[in-house]
């Protein structure tokens, strides 16, 4: 027998709820471990966060990048806390890392889980089965801008979205690529370039340009706004769906809000060259409305860590965790964002259950 794989993970609950479902996670991906005997993996605690913000001045240590990169990936919770800026909160954690490790692909694949009702009604709500994908690195969110004239009557503030070549190619490839893994093999290019006449027109002309490598995919193009109007009517027209890092980050959470809750949705913040680690992480945030209340929903990191086990070389560890959360929303053990009286402990060892039954 082959020596299993070893896998060395950071774990980076941070803030509310994140801390909560990370913790559950880990748990269930090592009682997936020692089930299946394929593969080890270790998890190591990071506390960066708004603790760590609060005793240190500083959301990550000096060191963030190195100290990722001694990882195979990272699976994190979320970060933000009332009483400190949102935007100070995510700058000082998951923006310093998704930028400079260049994790410039945001994964987020959407379907409704069995037992679980969709926001839509109807037949065709029950057929979501999308593949998101987020341009990570750049766009709306480089952070590029400034303000000027402070407290002044004409205070002004500039918000610079960058588009290069470079960034929209590499994550039209990507998209390309997934499509083209997909049954359907369907591409959606979502823009807005008809108002936003420079960066969004160049995203139009390398869609086409990276078009022409992939004869097989089907592809259109649609404005975000009436996006999310196709995505709300005729949702089963839709496979593989690409966007700018702001456009996706608003279509994603209507994805996720329309597919039953953004309690079970994943997201994957991946180097596609594999030469920095990936992050994996729920969409949602730290839900301080819910947090200590044991009841957050645990399904979006427990999927996040599948697709983590996934890239990491486990599809097959992956596919059975996954099994594991079909069967358990199956059989109505949900928590109350998907209408059920579960909590957060009671998923979770349904979950484990169900890993140790499926063996
Ligand atoms: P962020 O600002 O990072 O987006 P947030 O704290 O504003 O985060 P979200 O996490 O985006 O809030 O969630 C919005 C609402 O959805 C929360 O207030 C919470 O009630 C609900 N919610 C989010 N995640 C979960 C979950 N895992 N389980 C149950 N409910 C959730
Ligand atoms: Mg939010």
């Amino acid at each position: 027998m082959s020596t299993p794989h070893h896998y060395r993970i950071a774990s980076i609950p941070a803030d509310g709820i994140g801390i909560e479902v990370v913790s559950a996670a880990i748990e269930v991906v090592e009682k997936l471990s020692k089930v299946l005997g394929v593969f080890t993996i270790e998890f190591t605690h990071i506390p960066w966060g708004t603790e760590y913000y609060k005793q240190n001045g500083r959301y990550v240590s000096a060191d963030v990048l190195d100290t990722l990169r001694g990882y195979d990936a990272s699976l994190f919770g979320s970060v933000g806390a009332p009483d400190v800026p949102d935007h100070i909160s995510l700058w000082g954690l998951l923006l310093a890392i998704r930028g400079p490790l260049q994790l410039y692909a945001n994964v987020r694949p959407v379907r409704v889980f069995p037992g679980t009702t969709p926001y839509l009604r109807g037949a065709e709500a029950k057929d979501i089965d999308w593949l998101l994908v987020r341009e990570n690195s750049e766009g709306e969110y480089a952070g590029h801008g400034g303000t000027s004239h402070i407290d002044q009557p004409w205070e002004t503030a500039t918000e610079v979205a960058i588009f290069t070549r470079v960034g929209i190619e590499r994550i039209m490839r990507f998209a390309f690529e997934a499509a083209q893994r997909r049954p359907r093999k369907l591409l959606t290019v979502v823009t807005k370039s008809n108002s936003m006449r420079n960066g969004l027109v160049l995203w139009d002309k390398i869609a086409a340009e990276v078009s022409k490598d992939f004869p097989d995919v089907k592809w259109d193009k649609m404005l975000v706004d009436a996006m999310t109007i196709r995505m709300v009517t005729n949702p089963k027209s839709l496979d593989t769906i690409v966007g700018t890092n702001l456009h996706m980050d608003i279509l994603s959470d209507l994805a996720a809000a329309l597919a039953g809750s953004i309690g079970i949705a994943p997201s994957s913040n991946l180097d596609p060259t594999r030469k920095n680690p990936s992050l994996f992480e729920p969409v949602h945030g730290s839900a301080f409305d819910i947090t200590g209340k044991g009841i957050a929903n645990p399904i979006a990191t427990f999927w996040s860590a599948a697709e983590m086990l996934d890239w990491l070389g486990e599809p097959g560890a992956a596919k059975y965790l996954i099994t594991a959360l079909e069967n358990v929303c199956a059989a109505g053990i949900t928590t109350p964002d998907l209408g059920g009286n579960s909590t957060t402990k009671g998923v979770t060892d349904a979950v484990i259950k169900e890993i140790e039954k499926l063996h």
